[in-house]
């Protein structure tokens, strides 16, 4: 689904001690076959990608986020604006006024069903609706909208099958004024395929009553199809809103992305059923955390296992075993770090973390790897001889002013970076295991 290719897209970001171009268009690149393979209109995706791309690189990262969570976010964000952000309600006639609402669509999207799963709707919000049978090709039709019309216990209006679909609606109006139904909601025909015959009848019943709002109803199902019909729909007889329907089938989610990114028409509502109350309010938020499967991907990240480079860390390991890690080794352990995001989750992966050391010692080993201080932790060994960096015992006072003028710090800074390599290299001694192992697991993020 489309659910598990996006959480796949995420997997690989896992752990991720920032967010480089590269993991960026990599997880992109999978969301982007992803949402392609869901149906999703190209251009839709070659937008969101890039609006997910520009935000996400360089990001900072949050508070409480990890890079991976970073992604998701932003791309549930994203999600969320290509669906139209907000919830609209289908606008009413001020006063007194009667609200016209016509259905429309392709034969089989659901107008009938959804015509009385939305005076099942207005009814519960004290309108007084009136479903009326405009559909006349299908002597079915008709019975189908009267039985739903007595399930739902609201008021029906059909003239038989002899009459045009305009005056039936015209009829209805009148019915409605007479009988105080301030909401008329025409069941319209469709046919297999947009054609002009059902155009002009559209536009007839149009120009006969005054409709306020044309409401598209579109089978998911459909994917692309769907949104083409939109389209279409929409330059030919204008449409105000739309009407997902069975997105509770096995749906594979392009259209409702879609649709709103190419027609600009919002989703009112989405049918997730073929009883008469399952049409749903929607809500582009919570659709896309569906697609998202937000909570999925979230659990699934924070169980998130660990690679590290296996080759290297075991002979990070070594030297720790023989106490001789040096400078050399820190900038290895530093990239890893870097890669990683923080040495508190390389503490974070060592069963028996705590033993010998305080938190005040690892809260200090931390602020090192601080993405800022990191850059000036470089400078410093960078700045070093090799001598210097693979011998740390020959580390005085008279090389350190010079490292400091070398990397332009203050010898300050160097000096509490060379006191924090000895304090790391202690604790290393302390717990053999460090850098060891491949694919432990985290104990999270
Ligand atoms: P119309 O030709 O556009 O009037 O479509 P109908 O209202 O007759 O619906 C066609 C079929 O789709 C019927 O069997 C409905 O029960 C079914 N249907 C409509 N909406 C939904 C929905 O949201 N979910 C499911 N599963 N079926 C639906
Ligand atoms: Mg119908």
């Amino acid at each position: 689904s489309l659910s598990e290719k996006l959480q796949n897209a995420f997997r690989n970001l896992r752990g991720k001690g920032r967010l480089s171009e590269d993991d960026v268009k990599l997880a992109l690149k999978e969301i982007r076959i992803a949402l392609l393979e869901a149906d999703v209109n190209y251009r839709v995706v070659k937008d969101f990608t890039r609006a997910v791309q520009e935000r996400a690189v360089g990001t900072d990262i949050l508070n409480g986020l990890n890079p991976a969570q970073q992604v998701v976010k932003l791309v549930d964000e994203e999600l969320t604006r290509m669906m139209g952000s907000e919830t609209r309600e289908i606008a009413y006639r001020p006063g007194q006024e009667i609200t016209v609402i016509m259905m429309i669509g392709l034969q089989g999207a659901g107008k009938t069903t959804t015509a009385a799963k939305l005076a099942g709707k207005m009814k519960q919000k004290g309108k007084r609706p009136l479903l009326v049978a405009c559909d006349i090709y299908r002597p079915a039709a008709i019975d189908q909208l009267r039985i739903n019309a007595e399930k739902q216990q609201v008021a029906f209006f059909s003239m038989g099958d002899k009459n045009r679909p305009s005056d039936i609606a015209r009829a209805a109006y009148e019915h409605a004024r007479k009988n105080n139904n301030n909401v008329l909601i025409l069941d319209t025909a469709g046919r297999l395929h947009i054609d002009e015959d059902m155009m002009a009848e559209l536009e007839e019943i149009k120009s006969g009553v005054d409709v306020a709002q044309t409401i598209l109803v579109v089978d998911a199902m459909t994917g692309q199809d769907a949104v083409n019909v939109a389209q279409t729909f929409d330059q030919k007889v204008g449409v105000d809103g739309v009407i997902l329907t069975k997105l509770d089938g096995d749906s594979r989610g392009g259209a409702a992305l879609s649709i709103r990114a190419v027609t600009g028409k919002p989703i009112l509502y989405v049918g997730m059923g073929e009883k008469l109350s399952d049409l749903e309010q929607f809500y582009p938020d919570r659709m896309a955390s569906r697609i998202l499967g937000m909570g999925d991907v979230l659990s699934l990240i924070e169980k998130a296992e660990q690679e590290i480079d296996a080759e290297e860390a075991a002979k990070l390991t070594d030297k720790v075993k023989k106490a001789e890690f040096d400078y050399n080794d820190y900038l290895t352990s530093l990239s890893q770090m870097r890669k990683m995001g923080g040495i508190s989750s390389i503490l974070g992966m060592l069963p028996g973390l705590g033993m010998g050391v305080s938190k005040s010692q690892m809260s200090q080993i931390e602020g090192a790897v601080d993405e800022k201080k990191l850059a000036r932790t470089e400078a410093i060994i960078h700045s070093m001889t090799p001598q210097e960096r693979s011998d740390p015992k020959i580390m005085n006072i008279h090389r350190k002013h010079r490292i400091a003028r070398g990397a332009g710090l203050d010898i300050a800074e160097v000096n509490r970076f060379v006191k924090q390599f000895e304090q790391t290299r202690k604790m290393m001694k302390k717990m053999p295991g460090l850098m060891g192992g491949k694919g432990r697991r985290r104990g999270g993020f």
